[in-house]
């Protein structure tokens, strides 16, 4: 078996929504359920060995066996840098997950997607990935490098 860096796995409160799709960008698999009781997200989270994320400082002070961290920033990048610690900028698994709903993204063959992408994008770009499930079509454009420096920037800057 090939030697992998273990990623941690994330379970989030729905209100906790853009942090997810960030943690995604970088490659992280965080999971969304919705309407869903404390109870039963801890249930999951100890079956899929996942870190709980939380706003609730009462969920987050619940005796449960599972790994709880209450989030205590209202924006994003505050949020991440939170729990940047546990994280690592890693270019292996950027962007390799759909940021909408968490499935691992595919490289697609440019032919296939010529009738679902602008005409603008065909021409200037040749590397397209694809989520099977909800059928987002992802490229690497100018808003990919700027998500790139963006989180790169927020993991090298000095610890708050
Ligand atoms: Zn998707």
């Amino acid at each position: 078996m090939t030697k992998e860096t273990v990623h941690p796995r994330f379970l989030l409160r729905e209100n906790l929504n853009k942090l997810a799709r960030e943690l995604r960008l970088l490659g992280y698999d965080a999971a969304i359920y919705k309407q869903i009781s404390f109870y039963n997200l801890c249930r999951i989270a100890a079956r899929e060995n996942r870190i709980l994320l939380t706003r609730s400082l009462s969920e987050s002070k619940q005796k449960t066996n599972n790994q709880i961290i209450l989030i205590k920033a209202d924006y994003v990048d505050q949020q991440l840098r939170q729990i940047r610690a546990i994280l690592q900028f890693d270019p292996s698994i950027i962007f390799s997950r759909c940021s909408l709903c968490n499935k691992m993204l595919y490289e697609i063959d440019k032919k296939k997607i010529i009738n679902f992408v602008p005409e603008y994008v065909l021409t200037h770009y040749s590397h397209f990935r694809i989520c099977r499930f909800c059928g987002h079509i992802y490229w690497e454009g100018d808003h990919h490098q700027a998500i790139l420096k963006r989180l790169k920037n927020l993991f090298e800057e000095g610890k708050l």
